[in-house]
């Protein structure tokens, strides 16, 4: 170690210095070093649909095997026919109207489009609004493109709707989006039509993009109903993003998309800068993007987990119950997701630092969770839980972070 440290240390770069992405951070290199050493630890950390049992339909697979040796080339850098045209006729069905193939583009899931989105728009200095509490790659894909995320609320009063005023509040001269994430990853809310209009006014009096993150548009509880933000205008550049990983449970397939729509006339020159940036990366996982012309086409199956007595539907009450049943954690009951972002009532457990309080939970009771600061919540009083792991592994794992609470509460 001394010798390592006279040598010229390699540093990464300036522009990490604002980049955070705390679900994969510290605390889960810490709990993979206790799987290491031979700890069971029950995992409510991510959403990763396949790893609890939730199988990519068969079709999709099947498919997927049978188009192997036609995968093995490079495809076009926006995506193979097939797809794109499957993603154009979801459009449809989602009432946007407009979308030709040549506005649709396919990538190494939504992760990667939604870096390449942000890469072609951003300036120093440009601000997009993103939401707080967020799903924490936008943020950073805001900050890694050298521009600024400013946060707007969103208000668990009302049920983690975004507050309009907060958002307008928010905008200067130097805005050029605002993003919306429905139905919202960490806390399962759904907007109504209402709100997204609300946006929609906001946007077109400022002259502003909309970038729609709508993965879990079919993760959907108690027959809520899901409006894409694309549908409700014809004029506002809106960007929608999609794809494969959870509502086909696949996303280790890497199948995403994204839908430039409105009215693109002004755009030509930012389309360029998609275009260029899809072409540098060549092109997207070709047998993932096989898979999508199927998914979309096929039996929705999903429609089987969430509808009444399915599996997600059951394990979304059931971890409902069992944390709002704890002293002094209250939370907005999900209608759409994998996820919930319960309130630790400050006067009963006054946390400081949340990320300590997740890693200390991890060592004392082998429960893994995110802490809320991780999406970009301003207070250490929330925390993310995933709700895929089956009905005993909740009940126990909900039952080991309830002790560890009223350790907590007696300190
Ligand atoms: N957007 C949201 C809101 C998500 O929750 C996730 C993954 O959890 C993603 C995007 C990334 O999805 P993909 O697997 O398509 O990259």
């Amino acid at each position: 170690n001394a010798d390592a440290q006279k040598l010229p240390q390699v540093r990464k770069s300036a522009k990490l210095a604002n980049v955070c992405y705390d679900i994969r951070g510290p605390v889960l290199t810490r709990a993979k070093q206790m799987e290491d050493e031979g700890h069971k630890i029950i995992k409510l950390n991510i959403g990763n649909l396949a790893a609890f049992g939730f199988d990519a339909p068969e079709e999709i697979q099947m498919d997927m095997i049978r188009n192997l040796p036609n995968s093995a080339g490079y495809s076009d850098s926006k995506g193979i026919f097939a797809a794109r045209k499957a993603v154009m006729h979801y459009t449809q069905q989602k009432h946007i109207k407009g979308v030709t193939i040549e506005d649709i583009y396919i990538g190494n899931g939504v992760s990667e489009l939604i870096v390449m989105a942000m890469n072609a728009l951003l300036n120093a200095g440009d601000e997009v609004l993103v939401p707080a509490p967020d799903y924490p790659l936008w943020t950073a894909a805001v900050s890694l493109s050298g521009g600024r995320p400013v946060h707007y609320l969103c208000d668990e009063a009302s049920g983690w709707l975004p507050d309009l005023d907060d958002m307008r509040s928010r905008i200067t001269p130097n805005t050029r989006a605002i993003v919306v994430i429905n139905p919202n990853n960490p806390t399962g809310a759904v907007y109504p039509d209402e709100v997204l209009k609300g946006i929609v006014d906001l946007a077109r009096e400022f002259g502003l993009i909309l970038y729609a993150d709508e993965v879990y548009d079919k993760v959907l509880y108690d027959g809520v109903k899901h409006t894409s933000m694309a549908a409700l205008s014809e004029d506002v550049l809106t960007i929608i993003f999609n794809g494969l990983s959870k509502n086909y449970r696949s996303c280790g397939y890497r199948a995403g998309w994204m839908v430039v729509c409105g009215d693109k006339r002004h755009a030509q020159d930012y389309i360029e800068g998609l275009n260029m940036l899809a072409s540098m990366r060549l092109c997207a996982n070709v047998p993932g993007q096989y898979a999508i012309q199927t998914a979309l086409g096929g039996y929705q199956s999903i429609d089987d987990l969430v509808v009444e007595g399915g599996r997600m539907r059951r394990q979304r009450d059931l971890a409902y119950e069992l944390i709002t049943a704890i002293p002094g954690v209250s939370c907005v009951k999900p209608q759409a997701t994998l996820y919930m972002f319960p309130k630790l009532d400050p006067k009963m457990y006054p946390i400081e630092d949340d990320q300590a309080f997740i890693a200390e939970l991890l060592e004392q009771e082998r429960v893994l969770l995110v802490q809320g600061t991780g999406f970009n919540w301003p207070h250490p009083d929330h925390f993310r839980l995933v709700f895929l792991p089956h009905e005993g592994d909740l009940r126990d794992a909900i039952g080991r972070l309830a002790r560890f609470l009223e350790s907590y509460r007696k300190r």
